[in-house]
Formats: C-alpha cells, sequence, structure tokens
C-alpha cells in the first residue's frame, strides 16, 4: 500500500487509529494470522464509510472485524485493510426496554448492561466472545437464544457507501442477511422486556457455569468449528467418528467439547485448516453428512 493511501487513511480515522503491519493474531481469539497492511480503528459510520471509498478507489482489499471470535486467518496474514470495529465505535444507550449499541460494543457487555437494567432477553449471549456487528452478521445464538429474537432495527452502510436503517435482517440458522449484500452493520436496536434483576443474573451465573463446564475456555479457539447440519449435532458426530482429541501440528479437536477446535499452542492457520478439512472428510466418509464451517477465514489459504 502506498504511502499516499496511508496518508488518506490517517487524515479520515486519525493517525493513532491506523496500525501498519499488525499482526493478527493479536485481533482474534485463535490467535493465530499474519500481519494485515493496515488496520484501521474507526469511530464513526462516516469515518467507516470515507475509508471504505479511498480503499475500492485505490484497489485496496479490506476485511471487517469485530472481535475476530469466529475467525482464522491465514498464516500470511491479509495483504489489505482491516477495518475493526471495537472500543472506540462501542457506543451503547439504555431506552426503556430498548437497547441500542454500535457495532463494536461487546455483546457480553450488552447483556451485562441489560441485566443492570433488569431487562431480560440477553442472556443468552452473555458468554459469546463477539461484537454486537459480528453477532448481528452471524445471528449469534445459544441456549435456545438467537439475535433474532431481540434485534428489531440495524443501521448499516450498503454497499453503495450509504447508510441506511432496516427493519429485514433475513435471519436465519447463523445467517443475516448483511452476508449476503456485503453491508457493515454500524449500529443495533434491541428490545428487550422488564425482569427481575435477581433472576437474570442468576441465569447469567448458571449459563456462565455450564460454559466453564462444557468448553475448553482455557484455550484459544473460535468456538464451534461446524454449523449444526440439519438434523444431527457436529461435535457428536466428530466424537461418533472417533476423532476426539484429533492433532494437526498445533491444531486439536478438542477433547472436552468435540465441536470445539483449539489452539495447543503455535498452531498455525494451515493446521487448523488440515484438521478442518480432515475432519470434514472422515465425518462424510463415516456418515454421509457434509460438515460445513461456520468458522471464518481470511486471506490466502496455505
Ligand atoms: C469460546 C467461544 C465461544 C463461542 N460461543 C458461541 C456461541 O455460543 N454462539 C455463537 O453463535 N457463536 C459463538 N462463538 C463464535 C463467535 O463469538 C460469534 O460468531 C460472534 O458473533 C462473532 O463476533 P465477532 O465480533 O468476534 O466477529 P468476527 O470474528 O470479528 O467476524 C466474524 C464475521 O463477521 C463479520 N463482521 C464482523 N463485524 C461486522 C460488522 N460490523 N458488519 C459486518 N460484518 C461484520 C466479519 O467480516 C466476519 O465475516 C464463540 C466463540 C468462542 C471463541
Amino acid at each position: 500500500m502506498t504511502d499516499l493511501i496511508i496518508e488518506k487513511l490517517k487524515n479520515i480515522v486519525g493517525s493513532e487509529a491506523l496500525l501498519i503491519n499488525e499482526p493478527m493474531k493479536n485481533h482474534t481469539t485463535f490467535r493465530i494470522g499474519g500481519p494485515c497492511g493496515v488496520m484501521l480503528l474507526p469511530k464513526s459510520g462516516e469515518e467507516i464509510r470515507d475509508s471504505v471509498k479511498v480503499l475500492r478507489e485505490s484497489g485496496v482489499k479490506y476485511y471487517i472485524i469485530g472481535n475476530g471470535s469466529n475467525l482464522l486467518v491465514s498464516d500470511k496474514g491479509f495483504d489489505g485493510a482491516i477495518i475493526k470495529l471495537s472500543k472506540s465505535f462501542s457506543k451503547t444507550e439504555v431506552n426503556g426496554t430498548e437497547i441500542t449499541a454500535q457495532a463494536g460494543a461487546m455483546l457480553s457487555g450488552v447483556s451485562s448492561l441489560a441485566a443492570q437494567n433488569s431487562l431480560t432477553g440477553l442472556e443468552f449471549a452473555s458468554g459469546i466472545p463477539g461484537s454486537i456487528g459480528g453477532a448481528v452478521l452471524m445471528n449469534a445464538g445459544a441456549y435456545g437464544g438467537e439475535m433474532k429474537d431481540v434485534v428489531v432495527e440495524t443501521e448499516y452502510l450498503t454497499n453503495n457507501l450509504e447508510i441506511k436503517t432496516t427493519k429485514e435482517h433475513g435471519f436465519s440458522y447463523r445467517h443475516s442477511v448483511f452476508q449476503e449484500n456485503g453491508g457493515i452493520v454500524l449500529k443495533t436496536r434491541m428490545v428487550l422486556k422488564k425482569g427481575d434483576k435477581d433472576e437474570i443474573n442468576a441465569e447469567i451465573g448458571r449459563l456462565t457455569a455450564q460454559r466453564k463446564a462444557k468448553q475448553p475456555l482455557s484455550y484459544p479457539s473460535a468456538g464451534s468449528a461446524f454449523k449444526r447440519p440439519e438434523g444431527y449435532f457436529a461435535a457428536k458426530l466428530i466424537d461418533d467418528a472417533g476423532l476426539r482429541g484429533y492433532t494437526v501440528g498445533g491444531a486439536q479437536v478438542s477433547e472436552l467439547h468435540t465441536g470445539f477446535v483449539i489452539n495447543r499452542g503455535g498452531a498455525t492457520a494451515a493446521d487448523v485448516s488440515k484438521l478442518l478439512d480432515d475432519v470434514r472428510d472422515i465425518v462424510f466418509e463415516k456418515f454421509g453428512v457434509t460438515l460445513q464451517r461456520e468458522i471464518k477465514y481470511l486471506g490466502e489459504e496455505k
């Protein structure tokens, strides 16, 4: 990327919000990934729009991330711009039974904010380590709840670089319309219900304990590696295929929860990718079911 493009981007986001050759392993929960060309940390929808405009006009590839908790980045990194929506774009507002949050707010933080305000409906989200933007894009869900149950309206940047608001999210299992239309989620409004603070906190405590007991939270991972195939459970198929503990380099099918792939230390993206392909192939051979990756991949494979 030329100095001129970098200068233009600095003029939009400020020089403190532009990092050069930033290692992506510091921005993914897998702790894997080579450097990106630049990383931008915008503070507003307008900064995101203007940055995307410059990047497109300059022919530079770009990719949006939140907390990098559903993301595997190539060992070679990403030869383009990462637009990371995080702390600097994370304002939240409570209005009666509604919460509005910018895309960079952490879902767990918004779930606690709901609890503090005696609002029920986001308990399911307390342990999902993603941003609001990533959670809306993925229609994140757990323990019977999904973003689609609470999200009513989203402000997003369209592919034509207009900032628009929509009530049509096209939500389905781990899917939203933004995966198809290339929209960048900027802000979302959620409607909750008045509840009892102690009961809400007790439910959050119960779900947290359940996660701690059942998920390998002491290892870096990106959560469930595969989507749930219709009529099956990915973790059970993987276990029944004899793949508990299956290892490629530093990557391993978790012994504790076979739906998770963990980084046991020093895993490369190539290790994880090979492991995911092996698991998919072996499960298909044994049961005729095709597992699809839930984890997004960024960069060149291998
Ligand atoms: C320990 C652990 C447990 C997990 N448990 C769950 C669970 O119970 N349920 C569940 O659903 N998930 C779970 N996950 C996966 C993950 O946390 C969710 O998918 C989360 O919603 C991803 O959010 P993120 O901000 O980290 O997204 P990222 O990983 O940063 O990005 C994921 C995708 O979203 C896109 N994206 C991010 N922000 C935006 C935006 N503002 N606009 C448009 N696109 C955007 C990215 O381009 C990418 O394609 C878990 C992960 C871990 C590590």
